[in-house]
């Protein structure tokens, strides 16, 4: 984000805080910056799938791309950054 959509980001926020309405190119800003924001939060892995090898490759919550390796600290395919927490006990897909 460059320091431009930062300050409109800014204003939108302290629009809401004040309790002014905001316009739609804030709102439109405020839903881009919470999408590009989310593939940071740790996301679970919460599902596995084994192919006919059967070789087991754990999925990614977001996208369901094989994770190519366990403990991988985000997703090849789609960038969302993983949490293993508890991964041996996630569900089998197919
Ligand atoms: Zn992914």
């Amino acid at each position: 984000m460059d320091s431009n959509k930062a300050k409109k980001l800014i204003n939108a926020l302290k629009a809401i805080e004040i309790g002014r309405k905001i316009k739609k190119r804030e709102r439109n800003l405020l839903d881009k910056t919470s999408s590009a924001l989310s593939f940071r939060e740790k996301k679970r892995i919460t599902e596995y799938v084994v192919y006919g090898d059967k070789s087991l490759y754990y999925q990614c919550p977001t996208c369901d791309s094989a994770i190519d390796r366990d403990y991988q600290s985000y997703c090849s395919s789609c960038g969302q950054c993983l949490n293993w927490t508890g991964f041996r006990g996630c569900s089998r897909v197919s």
